[in-house]
């Protein structure tokens, strides 16, 4: 057997479709107001590694070079998936530590079940060692539970810094193509990398769906560590996070039943439908000028 580290096939095995399609929607809700709305349809980049998480999972599974990649998510996490699917496409074994010990005795919700169908090794924690996973002495615990102590680990969310490095080019492919690029955020990390990305008349805008009011900080330690610095014009709108992650009303699903009859697009709930909505009030109450375009970045899918 050699002795050289086994040569990983690298992310173009994944066959991204890119730039990602670009398409005018005509809606009254922006029309009226002399706005143009367009979509950054990042859902059709792949059919497995959907929207952002291709962005985000490509460079880092090129860092991990053929190592078993290890990575942290929620139950119904969609960086797990993604990264569950990448480890079946790529022949890389993954590992999910997921939140939730209990979790550990019931059957697998379908989110789960697929990570585990794609070969993803499941390790459930409790929510403490959840919350301090990233310090030092609880990673390295939680690393030795996995029998996972080599693996090239992911933070939560997929955002370091060559994820964020990685979703530059989603600003650049929207160089010039809209005044206001809106995206809808967990981690900051998609965002820090597309503000970046943008040319400098331009300007990003991103919603937040949890709770907290933590992303603007967090968003600028990511463009620290990606690029030394800030990075272009960014702001949050930090009124449409319904409540908190996963957390809905029946008027954002109405909302959402009626945006996808109107022009045909499937509305992921937990991010894309808060954030089309953040567009609609914000575009009623006047926040973008007549005659400007918003893009509004499609970063994912319902599931299942
Ligand atoms: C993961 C995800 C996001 C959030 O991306 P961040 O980089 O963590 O802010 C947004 N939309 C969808 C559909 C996602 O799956």
């Amino acid at each position: 057997m050699s002795s050289q580290p086994q040569e990983a096939p690298g992310p173009d095995v994944l066959r991204p479709r890119l730039p990602s399609p670009l398409q005018e929607v005509a809606d009254d809700r922006f029309g009226r107001y002399g706005v143009g709305l367009v979509l950054k349809r990042d859902d059709l980049i792949h059919p497995e590694l959907i929207g952002n998480k291709w962005r985000k999972l490509a460079p880092n599974l090129r860092a991990a070079r053929g190592r078993t990649v290890l990575t942290f998510g929620g139950a119904y996490s969609n960086h797990l998936r993604a990264t569950a699917a990448a480890g079946r496409l790529l022949g890389l074994p993954t590992v999910g530590v997921v939140r939730g010990h209990e979790l550990a005795d019931r059957p697998l919700n379908a989110s789960l079940a697929r990570c585990a169908a794609d070969g993803m090794r499941l390790h459930f924690v409790d929510r403490s060692t959840y919350r301090h996973k990233t310090e030092p002495g609880t990673l390295a615990a939680v690393l030795r539970a996995a029998d996972a102590e080599e693996a090239y680990v992911v933070p939560e969310g997929g955002s370091n810094a060559e994820a964020v490095r990685g979703c530059r080019a989603l600003g650049t492919e929207l160089r010039d193509r809209a005044d206001v690029v809106a995206l809808a955020c967990g981690t900051g990390g998609t965002l820090a990398g597309l503000a970046a990305g943008l040319s400098p008349g331009q300007r990003a805008l991103g919603v937040p769906v949890l709770k907290g009011g933590f992303l603007g900080s967090e968003t600028r330690a990511l463009q620290e560590r990606a690029f030394g610095g800030p990075r272009g014009a960014w702001s949050l709108g930090e009124r449409f996070h319904f409540g908190g992650y996963a957390r809905t009303t029946p008027e954002l699903e109405a909302f959402a039943v009626d945006f996808e009859q109107r022009h045909a697009l499937p509305v992921e709930r937990l991010y894309v439908a808060k954030l089309l909505y953040g567009l609609t009030v914000l575009a009623a109450e006047g926040a973008f000028p007549r005659g400007s375009t918003v893009a509004a970045v499609i970063t994912g899918r319902p599931f299942p």
